[in-house]
């Protein structure tokens, strides 16, 4: 059967899930759905990305939409996005048509989790461990769609500079950009600092500045060396302290299992088990636990809900990779689903209460666009920007390559096309980057 030819535009533009792992958006649309939930929630502060998108481009963002709409044969689009921004709910009510339904939500911490976001959108729950669209429904994030929607390959990200520095702003740059030079452009106002990538729940430190942006990169955060989610965020790196602070504090209060909202949806997952589970074994360590599997990964537990400050969320996470890793497979049949706990709305965390206790609020809370046009002189293009297969150079040391043209694909394998960001010349080629020459 041949490809739905909005679909085959996507896949071979190389679009990609740009606010997560970089899941191929083609492979999303292989079914069709009822409804398409655009995720507008931006739940981690620190980046504003997709609310200037929404604001800033916003005619190419919805033909995004409607195209997936049209490509998925949804008859509805959500747009769920937090109730707070009243000017961005004003200006899409008065841009998008009778198909298309901007849906406040609350200001709480994860509304952006895709599973919450279709609860809070439409009321429906997917069951753990099963997918959107075993309710009809296919999530998209802002970006994902305006990359859609400008009918071009993905040659740009945007990015959210933010924290401890003077340009608190947010720009469409090159993919293969370093964020070095990002970083410079920033101008960070203290000497001693971290390089947060991503949020302040689900982001990573790194001090590698010749890192480059790639098509899921979200933010650039410069936090002082001291800073609690510095600390928090190293411990998190380090299984063993985690097991080990782990199995000799944590005294089962519950909270963590209580304020999780994947269980507060009625999945299994239940934290204070793999907490739990730690003290079965003599030294602490983790055993694959099918509880652990039904775990977003969103951190709450570990950054807000445990009064004791350990480490849930990483304890999980690590019962949860080892149960995978052991050829354990989440069985949604060994649980009953119970549907959402009756106190849902009652125990969301607040997005206040979580800048609190993080020490966010020092940081502001905006990060305007602005354009600037970098001139590098080299970007090195990652071949794996997206799930699935590394994609495979397909120009040669030495060629010329134009702006927007292909230079490696996945062929029929999972995965994304990559295209050049820059006119420019192949420098190198390596298993994992193509370096050009820009000029
Ligand atoms: S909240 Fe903390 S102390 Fe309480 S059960 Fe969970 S990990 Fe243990
Ligand atoms: S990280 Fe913690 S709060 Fe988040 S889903 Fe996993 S167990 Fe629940």
């Amino acid at each position: 059967m041949s490809m739905n030819p909005i679909v085959a535009e996507i896949q071979e533009n190389g679009v990609v899930g740009a606010g997560g792992a970089g899941f191929p958006s083609h492979v999303k649309l292989a079914s069709n759905a009822s409804t398409i939930i655009v995720n507008a929630a931006e739940c981690e502060p620190l980046i504003h990305k997709d609310k200037e998108i929404l604001l800033h481009h916003t005619a190419e963002f919805l033909a995004g939409l409607n195209m997936v709409m049209r490509a998925a044969s949804a008859s509805e689009g959500l747009i769920g996005i937090k109730e707070k921004h009243t000017h961005i709910i004003d200006h899409l009510n008065q841009s998008v048509g009778p198909d298309v339904r901007v849906v406040p939500i609350g200001d709480f911490y994860p509304a952006g989790d895709e599973i919450t976001l279709i609860y809070e959108t439409t009321g429906k729950v997917v069951e753990a461990g099963k997918l959107p669209i075993t309710q009809g429904i296919i999530v998209n994030n802002v970006e994902t769609l305006l990359n859609v929607g400008r009918r071009k390959p993905v040659t740009t990200t945007f990015v959210t500079l933010g924290g401890d520095v003077e340009n608190k702003v947010t720009l469409e740059v090159p993919i293969g950009l370093p964020i070095r030079t990002l970083i410079e452009y920033a101008s960070p106002t203290i000497s001693d600092y971290v390089v947060l990538l991503g949020g302040p729940m689900m982001g990573r430190l790194t001090s590698d500045l010749d890192e480059v942006v790639t098509k899921t990169s979200s933010a650039i955060n410069i936090l002082p060396a001291d800073h609690v989610l510095v600390r928090r965020m190293r411990v998190m790196g380090k299984p063993d302290t985690v097991r080990k602070v782990g199995k000799s504090a944590c005294d089962q209060c519950i909270f963590c299992t209580a304020l999780c909202p994947r269980y507060l949806l009625g999945h299994p997952i239940q934290p204070h088990k793999s907490m739990r589970a730690l003290m079965f074994t003599p030294t602490g360590e983790s055993v694959p636990e099918m509880h652990a599997m039904a775990c977003c990964e969103c951190n709450l537990c570990t950054m807000v809900s445990c009064p004791e400050g350990l480490y849930p969320g990483s304890v999980s996470t690590l019962s949860k990779r080892f149960a995978g890793s052991s050829g354990m497979k989440f069985d949604a049949a060994e649980f009953q689903s119970t549907g959402p706990h009756p106190l849902i709305k009652y125990r969301r965390t607040p997005t206040s209460k979580l800048k609190r206790m993080l020490d966010l609020n020092r940081f502001g809370d905006s990060g305007p666009l602005i354009e600037h046009f970098f001139s590098p002189k080299v970007l090195s293009v990652p071949l794996r920007q997206h799930i699935g297969k590394a994609a495979e150079a397909i120009v040669s040391v030495g060629a010329l390559v134009n702006a927007g043209e292909k230079i490696a694909s996945v062929g029929r394998n999972l995965g994304s096309e990559i295209h050049s960001p820059m006119t420019g010349k192949v420098l190198n080629i390596t298993d994992s980057t193509i370096e050009l020459e820009i000029g």
